[in-house]
């Protein structure tokens, strides 16, 4: 009777030894939803020279994908790009028309200027790994449901685990809300280190909005610089 009372639906007393069922007046409580679950936990380690065909194994399993919404729109699966050692990894929210049609992120405008980006560390693009929360481009480059994040993200997860990357670097507030698996504003979470399936995890920017407001270049580029202190590497003087 208490479980059924704790359930906020329906109230129970006694009135001349008969049990009376109402309807409670109140609200029924719904506890909030994080639009994020849980990690899956970390997968096993694999050795370097296997983890370009570990990652091969990622891609053949993904397919020709159906699992949301989004692969009706789209033309390629963007798997990734870069170095399955890389010490240093960077994830966008998805791909957007030029991704979508060549299969590579980071290609089309945001991608240039994550390219002059990586180019100001003193690395190469080849020398980095890049990829995105989900895979496939959504209708007009609208922010990814969580449903279609949370189906495609499992499969990030398991690049990251492959190729585990010292330093993640989430670029823009959905890559920082599906990586650490916590909604938070973007100037709460930048400028110091999150933790993220074993790498460390630093906030910044998405370059596309960099290029929709350049002043704030400076303020990414102190989180870039923050990433390399971490990985020991010193960045070109400018
Ligand atoms: N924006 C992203 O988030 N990812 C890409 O691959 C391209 C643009």
């Amino acid at each position: 009777m208490q479980y059924l009372r704790d359930l906020g639906i329906f109230d129970f007393y006694r009135r001349d030894s008969v049990v009376v069922i109402e309807p409670t007046l109140q609200e029924p409580v719904i506890p909030p939803r994080n639009p994020v679950p849980a990690q899956p936990p970390v997968g096993s380690f694999v050795a370097p020279p296997s983890r370009a065909e570990a990652l091969r194994a990622i891609q053949f399993e993904i397919g020709d994908c159906k699992r949301c919404a989004l692969s009706k729109g789209r033309n390629k699966i963007v798997f990734a790009d870069g170095d399955p050692n890389a010490r240093l990894m960077f994830v966008g929210e998805g791909p957007g028309a030029d991704e979508d049609a060549q299969g590579l992120p980071f290609v089309g405008r945001a991608g240039q200027l994550l390219n002059n980006m990586i180019t100001a560390t003193g690395l190469k693009r080849e020398q980095v790994y890049i990829a995105n929360i989900v895979k496939c481009r959504p209708p007009q480059n609208r922010v990814p449901e969580p449903e279609e994040a949370n189906t495609c993200s499992p499969f990030l997860f398991q690049q990251i685990d492959v190729v585990r990357p010292e330093v993640i670097v989430a670029l823009g507030s959905t890559a920082a809300t599906y990586l650490l698996g916590v909604k938070s504003s973007l100037s709460g979470l930048r400028g110091r280190l999150h933790a993220c399936r074993g790498a460390k995890l630093v906030v910044t920017y998405h370059p596309a909005y960099l290029l929709r407001d350049p002043r704030q270049k400076k303020e990414a580029w102190q989180d870039l610089k923050l990433a390399m202190a971490e990985l020991g590497l010193s960045v070109p003087a400018r």
